[in-house]
């Protein structure tokens, strides 16, 4: 038998509702004052405007911020990836591929070392962001840049190549985004001798080095 319903007594301030309503308005002013306040300090994360993204995409990006890969270049516009693989072993997700090809004779302007990747490969899909690709690289040739849009209508979309990250660098050089490379970070109790610095540090990578020696191809 279910239960009788039982009426809730409503006292006149519930009835008439003032009080409530009074009550909401003093919360709308509070965060619009709030706002005033926050408008007129300085700094772009501050300021409560209304960016006309995706036409204007000069906002600040924090510089903690870890977006699509790029492939950074030398001074003189070398790569200055040697297709060693490091990143790949380090990467958690497995899901970097790189061939190693051998620098020709007239292309040292076009590479630094003597060995220089051929095929870059990052599965978007798969990639967790975490940076550790660009903490084992021992070139600094590979780094999470200020690219945010990665959505895609395909898998195939979602699936970054050499040029894609060379293109990524380029973008961020010409919107002025390209930070310095990040400071390492010390891990306590890190083995005397080594970097102690992320995952690029530690002698075996997450899935061994055995499994992931197929990643890296010459
Ligand atoms: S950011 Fe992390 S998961 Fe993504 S490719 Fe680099 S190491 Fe792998
Ligand atoms: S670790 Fe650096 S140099 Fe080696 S393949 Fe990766 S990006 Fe290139």
């Amino acid at each position: 038998m279910s239960k009788p319903a039982v009426k809730k007594s409503y006292t006149f301030q519930d009835r008439i509702y003032l009080y409530e309503i009074i009550k909401g308005l003093g919360i709308t002013i509070r965060h619009f004052l709030a706002n005033v306040r926050a408008s007129l300090r300085p700094g772009p994360h501050t300021i409560p405007t209304t960016w006309q993204y995706p036409e204007d995409r000069t906002r600040e990006i924090s510089p903690l911020f870890r977006g699509a890969h790029m492939l950074i270049l030398d001074d003189q516009g070398r790569e200055k990836c040697v297709g060693c693989g490091m990143c790949a072993r380090g990467c958690p997700a497995k899901c970097i591929t790189v061939k190693r090809g051998k620098r020709k004779e007239g292309q040292e302007d076009r590479y630094v070392g003597k060995t220089y990747c051929t095929e870059f490969h990052i599965d978007l899909l798969r990639c967790i962001f975490c940076g550790y690709c660009e903490d084992s690289c021992p070139k600094g040739a590979i780094m999470l840049g200020p690219e945010f849009e990665l959505a895609g209508y395909s898998r195939d979309d979602c699936q970054l190549f050499k040029d894609g990250m060379l293109t990524n660098f380029h973008r961020a050089m010409e919107e002025g985004k390209l930070r310095p490379p990040r400071k390492p970070v010390k891990v306590e109790g890190a083995a005397p001798g080594g970097s102690g610095t992320g995952a690029g540090s530690s002698s075996k990578s997450p899935g061994g080095p055995d499994k992931q020696a197929d990643k890296t191809q010459q």
